[in-house]
């Protein structure tokens, strides 16, 4: 990993009233742009050479150079005039060349070039050295490439970027909170496709706090946490994902604390993405959530118009799917809620499309997505909690709640009962271990085995009758 200074020092060429003048243009433009953006980019700033009328700005990495060039053109450049004067021409290079890959060149707001997926990093030579590395099961489509960017979601993706790119010196630990389906595990995936690709050897550990939970519990009860402690301990970088799911019981918690703890004072990065900010998650002890909020804070809000309209652009590409602009901007305006429902809404057309071969249009749009938009709208209202879920499985299978609950396990209570876990999980924001109390205290483990009956299901059995009363109830649902 490279080890860069925070504001590194001209070159030797330079005597120090020069060095001095660019101090201050450091100040100034940290000023300009802000704390916080200048801790995520500015810090980077090298100056590389200057002359009477030309200046030459280092950054390490391509979105520094945008984010100077593009985003902060303004400001960048009357900071330059105001401490230089106004002859003063600034050119931005990238200098850093010890991070050899080039993946993240031209990256923002990527919607029309068709990307190759730079996730094919399979050099196992170095999975010798780490037993545990290239353990993670990135979703090879959570690429920075494919994160359409807009103004609700900037701040989280930069400052991912930037602690992927340098999660030594960065920033740490980041933290990312927001609503569901709004793009932290794609974020979250993403830091890891790219520390992967840059860093060949990193032992990145990336996973969800409900999976960190069960390791320690198992591990506890096996009476060995000794290879749990080396696991995770020893890692360059850890990427945790829901942490609100982490369990309430003392000792996920404490080997949590205590794992942190020990990954901070070595400097190793961690991330950490949530649905609320750290000192609202009401399960977490105080002083984890203290160290949660130790770093860097940042949310992700429901994507405006532009972005919806970009995000489907960008999806119904990657699908191959043919959507005109008139049908996008239909969707766009209907579906105000989470990423993950304008993706359905393109599921579910191409479905409609490719068995029927019609043409996809705003009439077709309206007619196969008028649940969806309701929902959305209603959503937007109320958010559905697993009580409403039960009522409504139960009323669909004309059984009652308490059969929901009960021991029963005669297949038309037991299937019902499936579906119903499978939408808590998919609609709430409960952990399993919560949903499992919800259903007369079963485990998380029956929580997880519906949850994948009725994915497969879905996916390996359309036609079934399970899916049939899936897609019944997600209607009214
Ligand atoms: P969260 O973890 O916040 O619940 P996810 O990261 O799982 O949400 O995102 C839900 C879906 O929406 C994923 O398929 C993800 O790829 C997609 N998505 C979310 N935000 C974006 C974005 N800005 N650009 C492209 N896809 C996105
Ligand atoms: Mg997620």
């Amino acid at each position: 990993m490279t080890n860069r200074s925070k504001v590194e020092e001209p070159d030797q060429t330079t005597d120090s009233s020069s060095k001095e003048t660019w101090e201050q243009f450091l100040e100034e433009f940290k000023e300009s742009v802000g704390q916080f953006q200048f801790q995520i980019f500015g810090n980077h700033l090298k100056l590389v050479d200057r002359t009477n009328d030309h200046l030459i700005i280092g950054v390490p990495r391509s979105f520094h150079k945008e984010w100077l060039e593009e985003k902060q053109q303004n400001k960048f450049h009357e900071s330059i005039h105001d401490v230089y004067g106004d002859n003063i021409e600034a050119e931005v290079k990238i200098t850093d060349s010890e991070l050899s890959n080039e993946s993240s060149e031209n990256n923002v707001k990527k919607i029309k070039d068709n990307n190759e997926n730079p996730s094919n990093s399979s050099d196992s030579s170095s999975d010798s050295c780490f037993p545990f590395a290239r353990s993670n099961n990135y979703n090879p489509d959570l690429t920075f490439e494919n994160f359409v960017v807009g103004d609700t979601n900037e701040y989280a993706y930069s400052a991912a970027r930037a602690i992927a790119n340098d999660p030594v010196n960065n920033f740490n630990p980041l933290f990312i909170y927001g609503g569901v389906g709004l793009g932290k595990t794609h974020l979250l995936h993403a830091i890891g496709h790219e520390v992967d690709s840059n860093w060949s050897q990193a032992n990145v550990k990336c996973i969800n706090a409900e999976q960190f939970t069960n390791e320690i519990i198992n591990a506890i009860r096996e009476g060995d946490t000794k290879e749990f402690k080396y696991n995770y301990r020893n890692v360059d970088m850890f990427l945790v994902d829901d942490v609100q799911f982490l369990a309430k019981t003392d000792a996920a918690q404490e080997e949590f604390y205590h794992t942190f703890n020990e990954l901070y004072e070595k400097g190793k990065g961690t991330v950490f993405c949530s649905d609320s900010p750290p000192e609202e998650i009401s399960t977490i002890e105080e002083r984890l959530r203290s160290r949660f909020g130790m770093g860097l804070t940042v949310d992700i809000q429901p994507p405006g118009y532009e972005t919806r309209v970009a995000i489907l652009q960008q999806k119904a590409e990657q699908e191959g799917l043919s959507v005109p602009k008139k049908v996008v901007e239909f969707i766009a305006e209907n579906l105000a809620g989470n990423v993950r429902q304008l993706e359905s809404s393109l599921t579910r057309l191409a479905m409609k499309t490719s068995l029927s071969k019609e043409r996809i249009t705003v009439e077709l749009a309206r007619k196969e997505l008028s649940d969806l938009f309701e929902s959305a709208e209603s959503g937007s209202r109320k958010p559905l909690t697993v009580d409403t879920i039960q009522e409504l499985v139960a009323d669909h299978f004309s059984i009652s709640v308490a059969d929901l609950k009960s021991k029963k396990r005669t297949r038309a209570i037991a299937e019902p009962r499936q579906i119903a876990m499978y939408f808590a999980r998919e609609h709430t924001n409960h952990s399993y271990e919560e949903i499992g109390d919800k259903f007369g205290n079963r485990d998380h483990s029956t929580v997880i085995h519906a949850q994948k009956k009725v994915e497969s299901a879905r996916d390996d059995n359309p036609d079934s009758e399970l899916v049939h009363h899936v897609r019944t109830l997600e209607k009214e649902l």
